[in-house]
């Protein structure tokens, strides 16, 4: 994968639920694009002091818009300049942006049981994950969780990407009232998971990862550290793992990540 730079049109922009669903088609990323890659989106005014550094968001979808090829589908949580300035942004506006960025998800090489595991719009590198794994004839099973109903990502689209889907609310408005924390094991034994794929914040993906190895399966979380540069130059992401060789070492979260495996993160130490 060799990421680009672009200049996307933003298509439609749309608020679903808590979240706003931006569509926008940017000329070469969407074509290399493989779940658990992001994009940096730059935001801002270009030209003035306004401009911040780039904000990384996952892609969800990357689905054909007739007459402009293939669009990425954006999901974003309103809740600082960036992604407030990128939801004031109109329908025709030119954004720009780098991607596809990141190593994405490895994928199993038989068909196993896989159980994916998102929270609030962290899930959404899942969806197109869900899709793939199906097409290599693994049992997809799906666990997402949120504050309540609002901040359920695509919980319809749920049902139709995977066999079983499990819900959990912090405040019971739809499914299992509870945390993803409590509810991953019986998920993971229901489901006989060989493999686990999480995305969400650090505790949640902490607790599922300390599950999966519990329950004797291989892990996969995507870590959504707080990026600067987001392409590896500036060392401002740093993620404590343990190598294959077994030594401690620091990596960058943007390029070695941001999906890693969940047994060689070292969670007590992330964010510190
Ligand atoms: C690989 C990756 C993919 C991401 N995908 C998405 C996505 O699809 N949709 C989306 O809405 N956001 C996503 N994020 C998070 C988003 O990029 C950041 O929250 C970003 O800082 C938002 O910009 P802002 O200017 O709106 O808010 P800011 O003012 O930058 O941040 C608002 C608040 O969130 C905190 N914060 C910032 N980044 C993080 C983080 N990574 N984890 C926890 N807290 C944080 C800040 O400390 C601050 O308190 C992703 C982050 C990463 C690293």
């Amino acid at each position: 994968m060799s990421p680009v730079h672009a200049t996307g049109e933003l298509l439609a922009s749309r608020k679903v639920g808590a979240y706003h669903h931006l569509s926008v088609v940017a000329r070469g990323v969407a074509e290399q694009f493989r779940p658990g890659t992001f994009v940096a989106v730059a935001v801002g005014t270009p030209g003035t002091s306004a401009v911040l550094a780039p904000r990384p968001l996952w892609i969800h979808r990357v689905r054909p818009v007739g007459g402009y090829g293939l669009a990425l589908q954006l999901v974003l949580d309103v809740r600082g300049p960036g992604t407030r300035w990128l939801a004031e942004q109109p329908v025709g506006a030119r954004l720009a942006l780098t991607g596809p960025l990141g190593r994405p998800f490895a994928l199993p090489k038989e068909p196993v049981a896989c159980v994916l595991v998102g929270e609030g719009y962290s899930a959404a590198p899942l969806f197109p994950l869900a899709d793939r794994l199906r097409e290599r004839g693994c049992a997809v099973t799906l666990l997402l969780g949120a504050p309540d109903e609002a901040h359920l990502l695509s919980a319809l689209e749920a049902r139709r990407s995977a066999r079983a889907v499990t819900v959990v609310t912090r405040d019971g408005s739809v499914g299992q009232r509870g945390e993803i924390a409590g509810a991953v094991a019986e998920v993971l034994r229901r489901a006989e998971a060989a493999v686990v794929y999480a995305a969400g914040p650090e505790p949640m993906l902490h607790a599922v990862a300390a599950a999966a190895e519990a329950h004797g399966a291989w892990s996969q979380c995507a870590v959504e550290q707080p990026l600067a540069c987001a392409t590896g130059l500036c060392h401002g992401c740093p993620v404590p793992v343990v190598g294959e060789d077994g030594v401690a070492r620091t990596v960058r979260a943007c390029v070695d990540g941001p999906v890693f495996r969940g047994d060689r993160v070292r969670w007590e130490e992330l964010g510190r």
